[in-house]
């Protein structure tokens, strides 16, 4: 399908790379493969980069000079948000939640990078995270006070402008699998955090005809639980589909979400997702990271246990990024050496 993109600025190294790893599918006894979205950037990295060209591509045809964003501590698209405002000439100010404002946590990981470019941290608690829109809102008002023009980017940037991120990414795989020599029944599985990657996943699926090709597209949910994101993903699609007029529906029934494993919640690591991020940097010296990438591939890992088949014959991983968010957790693996 001839698919009319929004306006977009350029921040991500695309296409990513699609690797073949050879160990872990006869491991695993399924082809894999990794679409490497961690490999969009170096620092500019991750998922949200792709989401992030859309967002401020409309941030800056409104004239704005400040994103307002949130996220948790070590949140991966704060720091993309910062990071690519600062690229662009513009300021940021993130509400990263954690559990004491009083007491924030260290300036490590993302937050050494977001400090570092220039951001300004607002710390808010859980009880301000439940009214974050709210939140932003406050933080759009005092800046224009100060004469600015924020514009405000929602959590994991995962609205209908950021969601058009994954249909690029859909068109690449698309291109990139019909490319390879031998066609096979194949599931792409990615993380599921807010919905956004999910959403433009599910919309490129559709335009481009992935289940006619016996292509389906699956998240594995890192928090919360299926109903919540089936229905938070197809409401982001009906958006998409709403303001670009686009001749696909994706029904909340069609959505597919590999629900539990969570595990022991969002950002919390039990000992056997530490173990199994080991194992692929061990194997593949690819790195998982633990809030994200590392529970969905532990989730993938568990489900072919119980059914070699569930994802057909071929995986497509896509490894969303966060490698940053690993390096703050490293004394949770104290226990494995
Ligand atoms: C945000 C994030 C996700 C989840 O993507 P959503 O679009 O928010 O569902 C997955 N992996 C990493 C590394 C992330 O930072």
């Amino acid at each position: 399908m001839d698919v009319q993109f929004p306006e977009r600025v350029a921040l991500a190294a695309t296409p990513t790379p699609l690797v073949f790893l050879e160990r872990s599918s006869e491991l695993l006894g399924v082809e894999v493969w990794v679409k490497r979205d961690d490999m969009t950037g170096i620092e500019l990295s991750g998922n949200k980069v792709r989401k992030l060209e859309f967002l401020m591509a409309d941030a800056l045809a409104k004239g704005c000079d400040v994103v307002v964003t949130g996220g948790g501590e070590q949140s991966n698209h704060c720091r993309a948000t910062a990071l690519a405002a600062t690229r662009l000439g513009l300021k940021s100010v993130l509400c990263l939640r954690t559990t004491d404002t009083r007491k924030p946590p260290q300036t490590r990981g993302n937050i050494l990078m977001d400090r570092l470019a220039g951001s300004e941290i607002v710390w808010i608690d859980h009880e301000d995270w439940a009214r974050q829109e709210e939140v932003y809102q406050e933080q759009a008002t005092r800046l224009r006070k100060d004469g600015k023009t924020p514009y405000i980017i929602p959590e994991g940037g995962s609205n209908a402008l950021g969601a058009w991120g994954y249909v690029v990414c859909a068109q690449e795989l698309a291109g990139e699998l019909a490319a390879l020599a031998e066609q096979k029944p194949t599931t792409i599985v990615y993380a599921c955090g807010s919905g956004g990657t999910g959403a433009g996943l599910q919309l490129g699926a559709a335009l481009f005809g992935f289940a006619e090709r016996n292509i389906e597209v699956a998240g594995v949910n890192v928090c919360d639980d299926a109903d919540y994101f089936k229905t938070k993903i197809a409401k982001i699609c009906d958006e998409v589909i709403a303001s670009a007029s686009l001749a696909v529906t994706i029904p909340k029934e069609s959505i597919s979400i590999v629900d539990g494993y969570v595990g022991k919640g969002y950002a919390q690591s039990s000992q056997e997702e530490l173990e199994c991020l080991r194992a692929m940097a061990e194997r593949e010296a690819i790195f998982l990271d633990p809030v994200y990438s590392g529970k969905a591939w532990y989730g993938v890992v568990s489900e072919l246990q119980k059914d070699p088949g569930c994802f057909g014959e071929r995986i497509v991983f896509v490894l969303t990024g966060g490698l940053f968010g690993l390096f703050p957790q490293a004394h949770h693996f104290d226990a494995l050496w």
